[in-house]
């Protein structure tokens, strides 16, 4: 067996002791004599396993009795619609578009309201973040809504906008659980688990008690209304439960690794090591702002596409794996995620380092 640096942005590389504790118990879970995946989510052990799961997240995010947490399928791009469908009261909303997932947000959330772009990086190829302390926020909106962490184009808000009193959506897919957050400053923080903490498929969203209301409109599908599966504590239909139990396992190998405060530390360790490199190169550069620069995702080019095309092959050869840009962009891009080894990262810059001094 061996293992490569998977440089993937998602679904992405997890702690490879998560895998192993997972595989050793695949067919006899805790001598129940069967595998999670074929267990009743109604069971005593599955019971065990989802509510220790939610603990855990409370306990690695601090999150306050008034948030509920959901575990949900249809990753983060359902919830694109399930925010408006719940919180929308007076049909208005503010959206803060830097890059195509809040893009696609935005457009779903059009189908149900009045939709406004308070502010945009698509002037510049969302390569920075703008502006947000003093937006043009409609007095009516019913929320403001951020990607905070931009996947594709590797930025980050170091500063959440200024809502000017609106509730705070945001969308922390590739950023969840990579620091500390102060849940209170939002009304709602989602994310699909695939970036950071487990399989496709599962989307956990942390919604302030108050947002979850019974009062939407009856066309609203009973399974993306909040409501239904908030009363039901996750278990209003079987849920995505190997995917939880996986979660379940990550959040424990967290807290075991000191907890967000630790792994933040970490993972500035690990971008800096390849953004000093990268500001160094005569042949690599970054593409986002500097004050921008997400920990978790770190777009590259050299400014050849066909060098570049060159680097993603030689560096998948030597076990670098899907270092490819998104489709969209071009380039590189190495996502660094949680689970991503220091050794991955030191690896990667000094295969860089041969590269770059082969093809200057
Ligand atoms: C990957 C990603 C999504 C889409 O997630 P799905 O689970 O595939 O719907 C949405 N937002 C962000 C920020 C992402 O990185």
């Amino acid at each position: 067996m061996s293992r490569v640096y998977n440089f993937s942005a998602g679904p992405a590389v997890l702690p490879e002791e998560v895998l192993r504790e997972a595989a050793e118990e695949m067919l006899d879970y805790q001598g129940t004599g069967m595998s999670v995946m074929e267990m009743s989510h109604r069971s005593k052990a599955y019971d065990k396993i989802i509510k220790d799961a939610e603990q855990d997240l409370r306990d690695l995010m601090n999150i306050p009795d008034n948030y509920k947490v959901l575990f949900l399928q249809g990753g983060a791009s359902q919830q694109f619609a399930a925010v408006p469908m719940n919180l929308m009261k007076n049909g208005k909303a503010a959206y803060i578009v830097t890059g195509q997932w809040a893009k696609k947000a935005y457009q779903e959330a059009q189908k149900y309201g009045d939709v406004v772009a308070v502010a945009s990086s698509a002037d510049k190829t969302f390569s920075y973040i703008p502006d947000c302390s003093d937006l043009d926020i409609p007095e009516d909106a019913d929320y403001v809504y951020i990607c905070e962490n931009n996947t594709i184009y590797g930025t980050k808000f170091w500063t959440l906008p200024n809502t000017k009193g609106k509730d705070l959506v945001a969308d922390v897919s590739s950023c969840f659980l990579s620091e500390p957050v102060d849940v209170t400053k939002y009304g709602v923080i989602y994310g699909g688990v695939q970036k950071n903490i487990g399989p496709a498929g599962v989307v956990i969203a942390i919604i302030r008690e108050d947002l979850i209301r019974d009062d939407l409109p009856a066309s609203v599908p009973t399974m993306l209304k909040w409501k239904t599966q908030a009363d039901n504590d996750s278990l209003y239909n079987t849920p995505p439960c190997y995917g939880i139990y996986i979660c379940g396992k990550v959040f424990k190998w967290l807290k075991k690794m000191g907890g967000l405060e630790a792994i933040k530390a970490l993972n500035e360790k690990k971008a800096k090591i390849l953004y000093d490199f990268l500001d160094q190169s005569k042949l690599f550069r970054g593409t986002v702002a500097p004050q921008d620069r997400s920990l978790m995702n770190v777009p590259f080019v050299t400014g050849n596409a066909d060098l570049d095309a060159k680097f993603v092959a030689e560096a998948k050869a030597a076990g670098f794996e899907n270092l490819k840009g998104h489709r969209s962009v071009g380039g590189m891009r190495a996502s660094i995620y949680n689970a991503m080894p220091i050794e991955g990262v030191e690896k990667l810059v000094a295969f860089m380092r041969k590269f770059e001094a082969e093809n200057a």
